[in-house]
């Protein structure tokens, strides 16, 4: 229980808590004692840190290109050839008939609209028993398109910083809940849905079924920003939809070591 809320309160902000040395993984030891006694700057930490992650993440990563590409290129191929198989986008979906939903897409739908929904619910629901069982962040690497694109975006990041042509400007970690606050509040007060007018997630899983639109300048802005200003700033600072899959991720006991966390 003590687990689950430090893990909520690290979603919502709270700085984690240094792990005791007992409680790391032999390679995680290495990052956090390897030059203990000694002055270690902050470029030699991210060296490590980007070290320890190497192993693990090339393991995974080809399969989570795989996975998100298939899964994403289903709505396209679903929608090209009317065979309503994955009908509607990442926001608000139909897989088989079934009714699906993103959760905080709905939550902002409903928020807006003052009213609850009942094919919302049937779809939340879906999406929530599915997330709980599957865990909950995996959305972020296994499914959104954004990710896949601020990954790369990451890898150019890494690049330009070792040559001292990219900054890292960092923020309060509670940034993002403040800002998930706000577009709550915004959904209310305007009746309309505005996180998904800017979400990247959205564009960019409409452009690939519907075709490009004017909103992947904004997508390109937040990458450039990215790029040469503040690593993975949109999911670390802003994306509610990280917030809500990280509290299902929580719930369900399983949530992934993304390194952005
Ligand atoms: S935090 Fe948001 S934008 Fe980032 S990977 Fe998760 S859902 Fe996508």
């Amino acid at each position: 229980m003590n687990n689950i809320l430090e893990s909520l309160a690290q979603l919502f902000g709270r700085t984690p808590r240094k792990p005791r040395k007992d409680e790391l993984s032999p390679a995680a030891q290495k990052m956090y004692f390897y030059k203990k006694g000694q002055k270690v700057t902050k470029q030699q930490l991210i060296d490590l840190h980007d070290e320890h992650h190497k192993n693990s993440k090339n393991k995974w990563r080809k399969r989570r290109w795989i996975t998100l590409i298939a899964v994403n290129l289903l709505f396209l191929v679903s929608f090209s050839l009317d065979i309503q198989l994955l009908e509607g986008a990442l926001t608000a979906s139909r897989f088989m008939g079934f009714h699906m939903a993103d959760l905080n897409s709905a939550l902002q739908v409903m928020l807006a609209h003052k009213t609850v929904l009942i094919n919302l619910i049937i779809g939340v629901v879906t999406v929530f028993i599915m997330w709980i069982l599957l865990g909950g962040r995996t959305f972020c690497s296994w499914v959104c398109p954004y990710h896949l694109v601020a990954e790369w975006a990451e890898t150019l990041h890494l690049w330009l910083a070792k040559r001292g042509l990219a900054k890292n400007y960092t923020f309060h970690r509670g940034v993002r809940t403040v800002i998930y606050v706000i577009f709550a509040l915004l959904a209310i007060v305007t009746g309309y849905t505005v996180f998904e007018f800017i979400s990247p997630t959205g564009i960019l899983s409409r452009a690939l079924i519907y075709g490009p639109t004017m909103a992947l300048v904004w997508v390109a802005l937040l990458l450039i920003f990215e790029i040469f200003l503040s690593r993975r700033a949109w999911c670390r600072y802003v994306c509610p939809i990280g917030i809500t899959y990280g509290i299902v991720g929580v719930l369900s006991h399983t949530s992934c070591d993304l390194r952005y966390d």
